[in-house]
């Protein structure tokens, strides 16, 4: 692969070097870099260099890069990696994909931790937002009775099935469909043919504006006693969420950092 690297930004030289044959352009450490297929002439002023990189096969290299996630009893692995999930540990096989959650992402790492903090065997655990179906599954692994997990984007719903069929774990233990909770919660969300009066636990991985809004239908599906989990909320905006489930009166919660720092879980009881 070849380079052509120059000090500054791509404000300074990009017309430039588009126009001398450049194939891609990249703004690295303060650097640009010029992917060319052959040299070409540049003006010795712009003082850069033409630099010999071996090609990456990126795919190969994401493979490569890529590690099994233990989350508290769970541990999430991609196919290649199976065959590391350790001994007493439950896995969830996940192929990186289209849908969010393959537990690289330290906020479904946290999810899925405080489910395993939870006995779930008999429980019925709502997953709002469940993108490749992962805590869903995780609920199903860990014992859950009926795990049912929903998302208003209708690609991820064949995502999650698939990801569910490869773990071995079916309806009617696990479920998935399109859709969203109502703002009030008036209407309980359910799988066709199941009559419930509320879960036992309700994880959702969203965003902190979202969570706010949502805060009085979490508690209207949530049994008396269950159990919520809410993540996705940048640290910055934990007071947005807590408050609104004070008012919502979900009680006993609790908050956990991701270790940078960045990210919140908020745990709490109907
Ligand atoms: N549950 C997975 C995890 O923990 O890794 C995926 C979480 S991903 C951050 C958020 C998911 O929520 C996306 O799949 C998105 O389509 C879905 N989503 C966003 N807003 C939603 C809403 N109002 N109702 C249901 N799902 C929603």
């Amino acid at each position: 692969m070849l380079i052509y690297r120059v000090p500054g930004s791509l404000d300074d030289s990009l017309d430039l070097l588009w126009e001398a044959g450049a194939t891609g352009l990249e703004e690295r450490g303060g650097f640009v870099r010029a992917y060319f297929e052959k040299r070409a002439e540049l003006p010795a002023d712009l003082g850069g260099e033409w630099l010999e990189e071996e090609d990456q096969d990126w795919q190969a290299a994401f493979k490569r890069d890529l590690k099994a996630v233990v989350a508290g009893r769970i541990t999430i692995a991609p196919p290649w990696l199976a065959h590391e999930v350790a001994d007493g540990q439950l896995p969830l096989i996940i192929e990186p994909g289209m849908a969010f959650g393959t537990g690289h992402h330290a906020t479904t790492r946290m999810a899925t931790e405080a489910l395993s903090d939870l006995d779930l065997r008999g429980q019925t655990v709502l997953d709002v937002g469940t993108g490749s179906g992962v805590l869903a599954m995780a609920a199903a692994r860990l014992g859950a009775r009926l795990a049912y997990g929903i998302d208003l984007d209708p690609l991820t719903i064949p995502v999650a099935r698939e990801n569910a069929e490869q773990n071995g774990l079916y309806p009617p233990q696990l479920r998935f469909s399109e859709g969203t909770l109502s703002l009030s919660g008036a209407e309980l969300c359910r799988p066709e043919g199941e009559d419930l009066a509320g879960y036992g636990v309700v994880v959702a991985n969203l965003y902190a504006e979202l969570h706010a809004l949502l805060a009085p239908s979490y508690r209207a599906h949530l049994l008396p006693g269950g159990h919520l989990i809410l993540t996705g909320i940048l640290a910055g905006r934990l007071d947005l969420v807590t408050e609104a489930l004070k008012v919502g009166q979900v009680s006993d919660l609790q908050v956990r950092l991701s270790e940078d720092g960045e990210w919140a879980l908020v745990t709490g009881r109907a």
